[in-house]
């Protein structure tokens, strides 16, 4: 096999193969066991071999697996639509489902370009992105990432897009978050106010940028974005495939600054980390420009073979119905509270500059020098060093760079939260002193 985001040599000198899972536990083919302590990739909010959610896959098996969404449909995607329409914010009516994260956001930008276009629209072609982001790895997708380390070898390959600096706090040099957000926005309004004749649309992670480091953005800059976008008529898409359902404390992200955006993208928890379904769910307005006689050619011309998949979809209700039962969302507020006041104790350790966290989505990021907060040597990994390290004492992530990133399953108990956070501080400690 050939791994994804993995440098096959490291993975040689260190193999992992998971055999079986039991609650936020995985269990790999030697019997040693692991907290889950990114989720799986951040996908999985209620932990392992959850009844309800292996019962839904079992019962929709006795009806159907799949069938294509390419002209038909079918029963379990037509209630999810209904649930994500009743989810999302208000204005938000029409779901179109793929399979990946990087789809939906495909979805998201053709959807975009299309709009103009059908509207007879044609110099609306570009797209406005942070510096720093990431929206999944197809071409598309990669085209409106910002991430160097992971884009810019495919830089020959991609379409262009502007790339406006995005509030990062703690490397600004005032420190400050409201001058470094209202930096970031006079740039944005700047790049507007000169391109929005060309600009189809934005597009952002709302709240706070995951791969790029899980750096969370100061507080009135999503609604900023937002008032901006409005201003210029630029279409506004947020990114929620890491974001959506609860990770951050609210069903969507753009509920901690009441944003509504034209198109939201989502995937991640969408499914209970079962199956990969994802949606890319938008307005009445964009899904009526769509709309006419064949041929007045304004269909949308996109699908995947799985789209809307029958189990998939089954899954995720079967999922969101847990949400309810369980009042999950507010768990994860009063757990991400527990955890930040664990979190307090990280802030003595030496090499620990800064601590980011939003709901049950945290990073840590390591550093040479607290004081002066120059970054370790960048060939010494000591993200992934420590991350290692953790496996060894029972617990996997993956860190982004020198941040480590904490993102349990949202389910998780506080003592569990307690036990994963040890093994965290523990490797933390080994690893940076030695
Ligand atoms: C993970 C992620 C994606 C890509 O999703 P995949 O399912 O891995 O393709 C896109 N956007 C954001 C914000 C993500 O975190």
């Amino acid at each position: 096999m050939w791994l994804p985001f993995t440098q096959m040599k490291d993975y040689n000198q260190n193999p992992l193969i998971i055999e079986s899972a039991e609650g936020i536990k995985v269990k790999d083919t030697e019997g040693k066991e692991y907290y889950d302590g990114f989720s799986s990739v951040w996908l999985n909010p209620h932990g392992h071999r959850k009844a309800e959610l292996d019962q839904a896959i079992r019962q929709q098996l006795e009806m159907i697996a799949h069938s294509t969404l390419l002209g038909m449909t079918n029963i379990p995607a037509t209630e999810l639509a209904e649930k994500l329409v009743h989810l999302t914010p208000e204005g938000l009516t029409r779901v179109f489902y793929s399979d990946s994260g990087a789809t939906s956001v495909e979805i998201a930008l053709k959807m975009a370009f299309q709009y103009w276009y059908n509207k007879g629209n044609r110099s609306k072609k570009k797209f406005v992105t942070m510096k720093n982001g990431y929206h999944g790895d197809t071409i598309g997708a990669v085209s409106v990432g910002a991430l160097d380390i992971f884009h810019k070898v495919y830089q020959p390959l991609l379409f262009d897009s502007f790339k406006v600096p995005y509030p990062y706090p703690y490397r600004h040099p005032s420190g400050d978050p409201e001058t470094c957000r209202e930096e970031c926005l006079a740039e944005l309004q700047q790049v507007l106010e000169q391109h929005h004749e060309e600009i189809a649309a934005l597009i952002v992670e709302p709240m706070i940028q995951g791969a790029g480091g899980m750096i969370v953005m100061p507080s009135g800059f999503l609604k900023g974005v937002e008032r901006l976008c409005r201003q210029y008529n630029v279409l506004f898409i947020t990114d929620e495939v890491a974001t959506g359902f609860g990770r951050t404390g609210e069903m969507f992200a753009v509920n901690h600054e009441g944003v509504i955006p034209d198109i939201m993208t989502m995937g991640k928890m969408l499914t209970g980390g079962y199956l990969p379904v994802a949606a890319t769910v938008t307005t009445e307005e964009i899904y009526q420009a769509f709309y006419a006689d064949y041929t007045e050619l304004k269909t949308f011309f996109h699908g995947h073979s799985y789209t809307g998949n029958q189990l998939g979809c089954a899954v995720a209700l079967a999922n969101l119905e847990l949400y309810e039962k369980e009042k999950l969302i507010p768990q994860v507020q009063e757990k991400s509270t527990f955890v930040s006041t664990l979190l307090e104790e990280f802030q003595q350790l030496e090499h620990i500059g800064n601590i980011r966290q939003i709901g049950l989505m945290v990073g840590l990021e390591l550093v040479q020098n607290k004081e002066s907060k120059e970054p370790f040597e960048w060939a010494k990994r000591m993200g992934y060093h420590t991350s290692l390290k953790m496996r060894e004492l029972g617990m996997l992530t993956r860190p982004m760079g020198d941040t480590l990133v904490f993102m349990p399953p949202l389910a998780s108990t506080e003592s569990e939260l307690e036990a994963m956070l040890a093994i965290m501080k523990q490797a933390i400690q080994q690893v940076t002193n030695s």
